[in-house]
């Protein structure tokens, strides 16, 4: 743990340890923390707060594109790190650690944009001015799924913005925490302002994290239930919160849209973190008169998709976290099959050469879902294509939009104003119209309903983490 500069072994000296999903081998013992040193670290948050919140954003700049530069440097070691804890394949943990890198230029960048304004007044005599100042210590819990850029996203903002932070990691990948806290450290990042508690369970430090008067914020990225038990708790204490919770992304296909090409970019996005994403299409709708052009070619890319560990070359379909996220996928799947949706592909545990050591579970193709299924509505985080025909655009916005999620919902279209009014109907945050990847350190990423409450990345990014302070002055 990193706690006011200094690394340090929990105060029971216990530990606990992380383990390679691909294998199941252990790789590491990591401190385990608890209240005691949630409270160690929320305080130094709060000492360091005062000397921190004056510098000036020049040096706040200075420090993140420092941090931003070591981890060009180090891009191999950490995307090697993540690969090992977390699983997925090397390409795409060198993609992750450079958009991990990218928030904190891009924070280095915005920290010297913060600006206020000078308001007109009715009174002659009065004058009206607004600054925007640091909310304070920020308690921050990320998840396991993308492990760098999930803390560069909430750290690059937070002390962009004079903030301090106290930072949770997910206790399947604390290791991808370690590596960045110590390129935070040798960025010369001053003792206090950025902390790290480790723990195997989070349960103790959520409760620190929403009842410590110290902490000002809490952001928050992983499962909506958990989500929506730490917003209430800290809603309690009237803290300012920023969510980034689940989603159910529909992936609309029209019948002008080219069906292979639109595959081809649904099979990319769905296998993408082998599905454990929260803005990973949940559900397939096609028209029905390319529904079978796209089944096609949906089954054919999937039937190339290799796999395997991440450190294997060519592999794509990385291990799932746990036996617990097996467990949820296969259930989803059995239940749409006894309902009567058909196997495309997939649809079992992979347990053959070797991956029956790991946590694999085949690429999957379901056809003809029916909203009378569990995956109809449940986010899976697995890697499982539901697909759905339609047939008209009226109909689909409709059953686009029917869910209680509202983060990620992508377009296949040549029709500019289809496009336009579905961009414009579509009730999710982020929408992505012929386009798989619709994120950037430059974009506004969050979600609307149970999906979250902010935005992440972005000039939004940071004013989470600002408040707004009028003055008034009577000349
Ligand atoms: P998932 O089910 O995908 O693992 P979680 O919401 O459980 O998603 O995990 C996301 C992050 O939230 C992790 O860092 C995890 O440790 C943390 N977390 C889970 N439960 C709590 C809790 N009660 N209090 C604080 N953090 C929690």
């Amino acid at each position: 743990m990193f706690i006011d500069g200094q690394w340090k072994d929990s105060s029971d000296g216990t530990t606990f340890a992380v383990f390679n999903p691909a294998n199941g081998e252990k790789i590491r013992e990591v401190p385990n923390g608890g209240i005691k040193e949630a409270r160690e670290a929320i305080e130094a948050a709060d000492v360091a707060f005062k000397d921190w919140s004056k510098t000036t954003a020049y040096q706040r700049s200075a420090y993140l594109y420092k941090a931003y530069q070591l981890m060009i440097e180090q891009k191999e070691e950490l995307a090697r790190t993540m690969t090992e804890e977390q699983g997925k394949p090397l390409k795409a943990a060198r993609n992750e650690v450079q958009y991990g890198a990218d928030f904190l230029l891009w924070y280095a960048e915005e920290a010297k944009r913060v600006n206020g304004e000078i308001l007109p007044s009715s009174r002659a005599d009065q004058r009206f001015m607004v600054i925007r100042q640091p909310v304070g210590v920020v308690a921050a819990v990320t998840p396991w799924n993308y492990p760098i850029s999930m803390i560069t996203r909430k750290v690059g903002p937070a002390l962009a913005a004079g903030c301090t932070v106290v930072l949770k990691p997910a206790e399947a990948t604390p290791l991808c925490a370690v590596a960045m806290f110590k390129i935070f450290e040798a960025a010369g990042i001053p003792a206090g302002v950025v902390n790290l508690v480790t723990a195997e369970d989070p349960k103790p430090i959520g409760a620190e994290f929403t009842s410590n008067p110290a902490v000002r914020k809490l952001t928050f990225t992983g499962s909506t239930g958990v989500g929506k038990m730490l917003a209430g708790e800290a809603g309690k204490n009237m803290k300012r919160i920023s969510l980034e919770l689940g989603g159910h992304a529909p992936f609309v296909v029209f019948d002008d849209a080219d069906p292979e090409h639109a595959a081809k970019g649904g099979s990319l996005v769905k296998f993408l973190n082998t599905g454990q994403a929260c803005i990973s299409p949940n559900r397939f709708f096609v028209h029905a008169s390319i529904y079978d052009r796209f089944v096609e070619t949906f089954k054919a890319r999937v039937a190339k998709m290799k796999a395997g560990s991440g450190f294997e070359e060519g592999v794509v379909i990385g291990p799932l976290v746990n036996q617990a996220a097996i467990d949820k996928v296969d259930n989803q799947v059995k239940d749409a099959l006894a309902k009567g949706a058909e196997l495309i592909a997939g649809g079992q545990v992979l347990a053959n050469d070797g991956l029956e050591k790991g946590y694999f579970y085949a690429p999957t193709v379901l056809a003809g879902v029916t909203s009378k299924m569990a995956i109809y509505r449940e986010e899976t985080f697995g890697p499982v294509a539901p697909i759905i025909p339609f047939e008209n655009e009226e109909d689909v916005l409709e059953m686009a939009n029917d869910t209680s999620y509202g983060l990620a919902a992508y377009v296949y279209t040549r029709d500019i104003s289809r496009a336009m009014r579905m961009y414009e109907g579509l009730r999710f945050g982020i929408i992505g119209i012929n386009d798989i990847n619709p994120t950037s350190a430059a974009a506004p990423f969050g979600g609307m309903k149970e999906s979250g409450l902010g935005r992440e990345g972005a000039r939004d990014g940071i004013l989470e983490y600002l408040e707004t302070k009028l003055g008034g002055f009577s000349i």
